[in-house]
């Protein structure tokens, strides 16, 4: 097939949304649905879809398509989308930079080093996996450690193995999901070590990943040390104390010639961080109204690079949000009323968006600090939501509507998860 025509960066896009993932691809589909006509997704892989491209598994779309997808399906749905609402989509090109003019600098193998002029900009760029450099595990540096997403795109992409007998540090989703795979690839998968008392990862995957496979998932320990000279050969674990310190009396070696590292997912915010967008110091991505917009106008956020994510299904949602509000941005439509503060109060470490406005129902994104069972979300003193149980890795979703926030119009509204307590139920806000 014919090489397509280098698209014309010279023309002004009313919206460029850097990153072509789930995020940037349902971003795109807001903007154009909001009215922007000229809209431009940028990514520097050489295919649009982000993550879900190496993620072959099924599990994505239950809430947004209501059915079971892989992820590379997912992508192609809002691919079609994108390409029906003649979004241009220009890949194997680096954003280098955005800045408070909205102009989008971005390198790329057709166009060199071009400036893209946007009305507005979507800042879409996922996030980066931790590294064994980010908990700092001493020993020897032979091959063999490596990111489990790192892993995922050896064995789904590139159809290579990364060991034999394999280790995984950390229960994050994405090293249950390798733990599976390996398996079925026929590696042997000696064990998961989970530092905190509690797996990390989806509890589904914790069943579908670890139970069914009869993968010995090792809560309250961690790696000490890692042993090898060119390749890893043995890893030492210990169990950890009640303030996360290893107790190496009681130590125990583990032999293995791979070692993956899931330890969590940071938000890539170096665009945002240049730019001078507010970041929060505990998603370490952009602080974003209800409309998914920055501190800076005109510059908006969604998807992992603004938190975390478990299910895409719920990137899709805040990114169109982001979407829609970024071309009425430029179409003169966009009409930020936020007037209600929302902090963390018990048990949630933070809520996105952070304000909030009266005028209409809003989704509010929230992580908590650590498990309970049979708790309450509550808004002020509100009883807004039964849980039967919380857990840091599932994020808790709640829809608030206008008619409850009223009494908070102009002040601060703490959101908490406490334990259930029926005498102090006072009303419902969702
Ligand atoms: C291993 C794994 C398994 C998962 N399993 C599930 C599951 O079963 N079900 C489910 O619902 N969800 C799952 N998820 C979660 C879901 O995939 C993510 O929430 C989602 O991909 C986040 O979308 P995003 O667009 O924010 O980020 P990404 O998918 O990471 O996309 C970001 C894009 O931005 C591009 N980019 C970044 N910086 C630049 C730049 N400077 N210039 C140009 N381009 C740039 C990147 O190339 C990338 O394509 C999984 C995630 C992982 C990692």
């Amino acid at each position: 097939m014919a090489k397509p025509a280098p698209l014309d960066l010279r023309r002004r896009y009313d919206v460029v949304v850097v990153g072509g993932g789930p995020a940037g691809l349902g971003a795109a589909v807001g903007a154009r649905d909001a009215g922007a006509e000229h809209v431009l997704v940028v990514d520097r892989e050489p295919e649009a879809g982000g993550i879900l491209q190496q993620c072959i598994h099924h599990g994505f779309g239950l809430h947004h398509f209501k059915e079971e997808l892989t992820g590379p399906e997912y992508a192609q749905r809002f691919l079609a989308q994108v390409t029906e609402r003649g979004v241009d989509v220009l890949t194997d090109a680096y954003v280098l930079d955005v800045d408070r003019d909205r102009r989008v600098a971005l390198l790329s193998q057709d166009h060199a080093l071009a400036p893209v002029d946007a009305g507005a900009v979507v800042l879409a760029m996922g996030a980066r996996e931790r590294t064994r450099e980010a908990v700092r595990i001493p020993g020897s540096r032979p091959a063999g450690v490596m990111t489990a997403g790192f892993a995922q795109k050896l064995v789904n992409v590139a159809g290579y193995l990364p060991g034999k007998r394999v280790a995984i540090l950390g229960s994050g989703d994405i090293g249950l999901i390798m733990a599976r795979r390996l398996i079925l690839e026929g590696v042997e998968v000696v064990g998961v070590f989970e530092l905190m008392p509690h797996a990390n990862g989806l509890s589904r995957n914790v069943v579908q990943c670890l139970h069914d496979f009869d993968v010995p998932l090792h809560l309250s320990t961690t790696v000490v040390r890692v042993h090898g000279r060119d390749r890893v050969d043995r890893i030492t674990v210990a169990p950890v104390d009640e303030a996360l310190r290893p107790v190496l009396s009681r130590a125990w070696d583990v032999a293995c010639d791979t070692l993956l590292v899931s330890i969590g997912l940071i938000p890539d915010n170096e665009l945002a961080r240049h730019l001078g967008v507010r970041l929060d110091p505990v998603t370490t991505g952009p602080v974003v109204d209800s409309t998914m917009q920055t501190s800076r106008d005109g510059v908006f956020a969604c998807g992992n690079t603004v938190h975390i994510h478990d299910l895409v299904d719920m990137v899709s949602q805040e990114s169109y949000l982001a979407g829609s509000a970024a071309g009425g941005f430029v179409t003169g439509r966009h009409t930020p009323a936020d007037n209600v503060r929302l902090t963390p109060g018990a048990n949630v470490r933070y809520t996105v968006p952070t304000t909030i406005s009266t005028d209409r129902e809003h989704t509010v994104y929230l992580r908590v600090q650590k498990p309970m069972t049979d708790c309450v979300l509550r808004l002020g003193d509100v009883h807004a939501k039964p849980l039967r149980y919380v857990v840091p890795a599932e994020m808790v979703t709640l829809k608030v509507r206008p008619r409850f926030l009223e009494a908070f119009h102009g002040g601060t509204l703490t959101v908490s998860v406490e334990t259930r307590e029926p005498a102090s139920t006072k009303g419902a806000a969702a």
